[in-house]
């Protein structure tokens, strides 16, 4: 039996589930080197590059890029950190893309947040801004001393479009549409481990003794722990 020492994972969740501080807290606690579609995406705009401004447009409007771009540029991402254990971010989106990632690594376990959508909304809704000052508010754990006004000028608080009720479902319904699929096909592959819960902090510890589990001791021994 050929021993492999390393441990490749995919994280997804929906915006708003707390993927972002689980996947800094597994790759923290276990070594796993942290590659991210939309950042590999943003390094392209901010540098200009002939295909970061091709893909600007399609980001600006919060629409996918095409399977083969993104595909192309993580695994040349993915080939560049050579033999070494990570946790992939916001890749794949679609069931191509799952496959193209197939054909080249063998992807562990598939971590999907299951966060229900109403607790999402409650979360990404609760927070209003003054927009002459930016003074930002929010409804559970920085709210106005009155309800909708300015504490310092009384005048109306208003929600960023991103914020509001409407553009947060709207959001929510794409990305079960888009991924429902791709967690469908992760499943099928016995790769999936799903984790429900409200609250991050509840979540993470579930995820922690999974991946305690999971992970060959080696590489944990080399990430400095995960106990
Ligand atoms: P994110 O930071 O993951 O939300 O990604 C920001 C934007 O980059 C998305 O809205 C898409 O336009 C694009 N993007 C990131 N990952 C992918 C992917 N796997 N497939 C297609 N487009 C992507």
């Amino acid at each position: 039996m050929v021993v492999r020492n390393l441990f490749r994972a995919v994280i997804m969740g929906p915006p708003g589930s707390g993927k972002g501080t689980v996947s800094s807290r597994i790759t923290e606690s276990f070594g796993l080197q942290h590659l991210s579609s939309g950042d590999v995406l943003r390094a392209h705009i901010k540098a200009k590059s002939e295909l970061g401004l091709l893909m600007k447009s399609c980001i600006d409007q919060g629409q996918l890029v095409p399977d083969d771009v993104i595909s192309r540029l993580i695994l040349a991402s993915l080939r560049d950190m050579g033999q070494s254990s990570w946790l992939l971010d916001g890749f794949p989106r679609t069931v191509v893309q799952a496959e193209s990632l197939d054909s080249v690594f063998t992807v562990d376990t598939v971590i999907n947040l299951d966060v229900p959508f109403e607790t999402i909304k409650e979360r990404l809704t609760s927070r209003w801004v003054h927009l002459s000052s930016g003074r930002v508010y929010n409804i559970d754990f920085n709210p106005p001393r009155i309800p909708g006004l300015d504490d310092v000028t009384g005048e109306p608080l208003t929600q960023r479009d991103d914020d509001t009720p409407v553009t947060v479902s709207r959001r929510l319904k794409a990305y079960e549409n888009q991924t429902q699929p791709v967690l469908e096909y992760y499943r099928s592959k016995g790769v999936l481990a799903t984790f429900s819960g409200t609250e991050t902090n509840k979540i993470w510890p579930h995820v922690l003794t999974f991946l305690t589990k999971k992970i060959p001791q080696s590489q944990q021994a080399r990430g400095g722990g995960g106990a």
